[in-house]
């Protein structure tokens, strides 16, 4: 499960102030050390723990939980409250152009996870929001990249726009587009080449994909068990991008919980939504409120 280590200790840190008729200064300082601990162990980012321990600790000593009738509980709410602050507060939604279609590029590096959250997200796309999604394959560097993006479309009997890997992908991005118009496919989702490292051919051919199909959204998949590389990655991107959320992938493997705490603060871009599993129906929309209270029981 996510986030395994992080929620056992803060748990047994809370269980320890929540019962609490009366908290001192003292059991604050006693608690948010410990919580800053738990955090710095899960591989958040230094800074972003700084700055949530000294909100939660100002909070904590202030009236709302000093003339509370259960502070114990009252403090737990304010830790609940700036964890969910911290991963972006409401849920953020996915973009409906008025123009359709709408159009969503996919980047990331290699392995991160692309190819499958595309077809994951075209899944998503269909059975929540009756959505008839195109999928491109413009990943035209790794063959077998287009080969999975067919793969997926089979397994969801959805269409896959390709062109082999001769074709230009700013064509391609661009065919695609008008496509989707001529079969009246509302969402395009662009699979984009991915890289082993951030280097700046990859950075320009997105940039020119971005330029020619004015992308609603621009993912960022990123592989949560790197943690704090994830994080390193996504400001990357965000300085040349601009993107306008995250997919954070392989949830499911990660006990820390770093790359989900951290990315919000440091990007400023919403994580929006999260890869649970290998299979193309193990993508949940991101929650902050709900993987707060995950991570606090
Ligand atoms: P790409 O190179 O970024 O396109 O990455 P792929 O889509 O090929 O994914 C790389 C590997 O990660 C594959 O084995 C996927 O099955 C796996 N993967 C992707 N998302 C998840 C996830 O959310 N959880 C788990 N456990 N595995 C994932």
């Amino acid at each position: 499960m996510a986030f395994e280590g992080l929620a056992d200790r803060l748990q047994s840190t809370i269980k320890k102030i929540t019962g609490k008729g009366k908290v001192s200064e003292q059991d604050v300082k006693e608690m948010t050390r410990e919580v800053r601990l738990a955090l710095l162990e899960a591989d958040v980012n230094f800074k972003v723990v700084k700055d949530l321990i000294k909100r939660i600790k100002e909070r904590a000593v202030g009236q709302e939980v000093m003339e509370s009738l259960t502070p114990g509980q009252q403090v737990i709410k304010v830790v609940k409250e700036e964890l969910t602050a911290l991963m972006g507060g409401e849920q953020s939604k996915i973009a409906v152009s008025d123009r359709p279609p709408t159009v969503i590029m996919m980047v990331g590096l290699q392995g991160a996870g692309k190819t499958t959250t595309s077809g994951k997200l075209a899944n998503h796309l269909r059975k929540k929001h009756n959505r008839s999604p195109l999928l491109v394959a413009c990943d035209v560097y790794r063959p077998a990249a287009i080969k999975q993006l067919e793969t997926l479309g089979e397994q969801l009997s959805m269409p896959v726009f390709s062109q082999g890997t001769e074709a230009n992908p700013v064509d391609i991005a661009t065919e695609a587009l008008a496509k989707a118009k001529e079969e009246h496919n509302d969402y395009v989702i662009i699979d984009t080449a991915g890289r082993l490292h951030v280097d700046t051919d990859l950075m320009d051919e997105l940039e020119q994909i971005k330029a020619k199909v004015k992308p609603d959204e621009i993912f960022l998949v990123v592989d949560a068990m790197t943690g704090q590389d994830a994080v390193n990655v996504a400001e990357s991107f965000n300085e040349q991008l601009d993107i306008t959320g995250v997919v954070l992938t392989k949830l499911d493997g990660d006990t820390r919980g770093g790359a989900a705490l951290s990315i919000k603060a440091v990007t400023d871009k919403p994580i929006k939504f999260a890869g649970m599993g290998e299979k193309l129906d193990e993508l949940e929309a991101f929650h902050p409120e709900r993987m707060a209270s995950r991570i606090l029981g």
